[in-house]
């Protein structure tokens, strides 16, 4: 892309600048200057900080704007600049990439949104597969495969794993180092009678793991190692709760918006516990995140970890009246994926947009063992994009649930 012409507004603040596809930009002398990427400005090494922003005149403004290189180079010189001789020039394709008008951040924006574009709405509710032949065929490509299905349905399952204990490490090793939680790095979801209903047979609601952390687990893995036929009952369910919130923004904006505002607290306290190291974790938080675009960027959503409600006299009754109407939805049958883990199957989903939940069930003399662990989504995204671009696909940074759209 190459400029046509350029124009410096009258307060010499903004320049706008005409495409050869009539696409009009507008950027600031500020924002023109602050990203300059001449040799006294780039940082050599990583976090070497050459522009210090207070140090320039809050006035600072275009003194001279040229198109050069036939269109594809923009050549500046500023009024109160800081530095003695300088100038400023730009790529026109990094510019054109950069544009920040309202059309160009609402196509970036909207690109990266993968979640919106992967909600099931309507159609069946069936979990992509990927098989563990296809990942020993070819690691790369087999172990982008689950990936891109997590990343843009939530979920996905792994068939004909084998049922050893080391298998979960093996396949997450390709991807990110596990995440430690007061769990451990791995655990095992078997019934031992122990203090917590995820290692009984109890049924266990539709939730997320761990909203008592600032930032819960990302990915979460769980590898069927047993799931004898003796075994009645322990089907899964899983909810993307990204659909849910925006059936709740659409058939209820009022609750949506409280949602928004009115946090819950999540928290673990456990002192004396069974079976893990004493812990004291607590967090507040809104259910619902939006972003600076009013995209939903982050959900929390478990009943099961609530501590008491501590918001304003005002907030309580809006806050249940919301609550009540997300269970509603969330309990909708045509929101549900519905299976049966089976022997080698490893499940895996992104925890911080799935909600998962498993029926009760009777061992009847067999044995119900799954191995569990989670991987952190900065690092389960970075590995995403640096594998497609090692495998030559042209994948844009996906939204994954983590607040930000960016
Ligand atoms: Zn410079
Ligand atoms: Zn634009």
């Amino acid at each position: 892309m190459s400029i046509k012409s350029v124009q410096i507004s009258l307060d010499k603040n903004i320049l706008e600048t005409c495409w050869s596809d009539d696409h009009i930009s507008r950027f600031h002398a500020k924002w023109i200057r602050f990203h300059c990427k001449c040799v006294r400005c780039k940082p050599t090494v990583t976090f070497d900080y050459k522009i210090d922003i207070p140090s320039f005149s809050p006035d600072l403004a275009y003194d001279e704007v040229k198109i050069t290189d036939e269109g594809h180079k923009l050549y500046v010189i500023f009024e109160k600049e800081l530095f003695h001789n300088h100038v400023t020039e730009h790529d026109a394709d990094w510019l054109r990439q950069k544009c920040y008008c309202d059309a160009c951040l609402e196509e970036k924006i909207n690109a990266r949104d993968v979640i919106s574009k992967h909600l099931r709405s309507g159609r069946e509710k069936v979990p992509p597969e990927v098989y563990f032949e296809e990942i020993l065929e070819d690691s790369d490509r087999g172990t982008y495969m689950w990936l891109q299905h997590v990343i843009e349905e939530g979920l996905c399952i792994i068939k004909h794993v084998p049922t050893e204990e080391k298998m979960i490490e093996e396949i997450t090793s390709k991807v990110a180092t596990l995440e430690m939680t007061s769990y451990g790095p791995v655990w095992n979801v078997i019934d031992t009678g122990g203090d917590n209903a995820a290692y009984s047979t109890i049924g266990l609601p539709l939730h997320q793991d761990q909203p008592q952390y600032e930032t819960a687990p990302g990915f979460q893995l769980l590898h069927t190692l047993r799931f004898d036929s003796a075994v009645t009952g322990g089907n899964s369910t899983m909810v993307d709760l990204f659909e849910a919130v925006e059936i709740l923004r659409k058939e209820s904006p009022e609750d949506f918006q409280t949602l928004v505002e009115v946090p819950a607290t999540w928290c673990q306290i456990d002192l004396n516990p069974f079976s893990i190291e004493p812990v004291y974790l607590e967090h507040q938080k809104p259910h619902i995140t939006l972003d600076y675009f009013g995209k939903v960027v982050g959900c929390v959503w478990q009943p099961g970890t609530h501590s008491a409600l501590q918001v304003r006299e005002r907030d309580v009754e809006r806050y249940y009246k919301a609550h009540n109407k997300m269970m509603e939805i969330i309990r909708r049958k045509e929101l549900q994926y519905k299976f049966k883990l089976s022997a080698g199957d490893l499940l895996i989903f992104n925890n911080r947009r799935m909600l998962h939940a498993r029926d009760a069930y009777k061992s009847n003399g067999g044995v119900r063992h799954l191995r569990g662990t989670y991987l952190r989504l900065d690092h389960v995204k970075s590995k995403y994009l640096v594998l497609a671009r090692k495998l030559g696909y042209d994948v844009i940074p996906p939204k994954v649930g983590n607040n930000s759209s960016m």
